[in-house]
């Protein structure tokens, strides 16, 4: 636990939260920002800041609860949509450094919007980064 974390607080039952589910590894609990009914936060329970600390039984664990909670949200609210969103630094909008990912329902014109610039680089160049990225593996 990191004493000023507001999602180790949370995991700790410290502070409230409107918990949808939770097991050994995650907690699962409302968003207090919903951006539409059912907006879900899954979280690790260990403090873990972003993706790339994640270890493997972490990472299996905070999709497995995703999967779950998405069901369980369709189940509840038969959103037309549901998308799932994970940022990792600022620059990719998180906002609180604990590891989390959203289960947003989403409805047609709910004003949600990701811009996505597309690059279209050449074969070439996909091979290329494709090469860097399989070297880091
Ligand atoms: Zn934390």
């Amino acid at each position: 636990m990191k004493a000023d974390c507001v999602f180790c607080k949370l995991v700790a039952k410290q502070i409230p939260a409107s918990i949808v589910y939770e097991d050994d590894a995650t907690l699962a609990f409302m968003d207090l920002g919903q951006v539409n009914p059912g907006h879900v936060l899954v979280a690790c329970k260990a403090h873990v800041e972003d993706v790339y600390a994640l270890d493997e039984a972490q990472a299996a664990a905070v999709f497995r609860t995703a999967a779950r909670v998405a069901r369980a949200v369709r189940g509840a609210f038969d959103p037309p949509g549901l998308s799932i969103y994970q940022a990792n630094g600022k620059p990719a909008g998180q906002t609180v450094f604990h590891f989390h990912l959203h289960v947003l329902p989403r409805h047609d014109g709910d004003g949600m919007q990701l811009v996505w610039p597309v690059k279209n680089p050449s074969r070439e160049k996909l091979e290329a980064y494709c090469a860097q990225i399989r070297a880091t593996l």
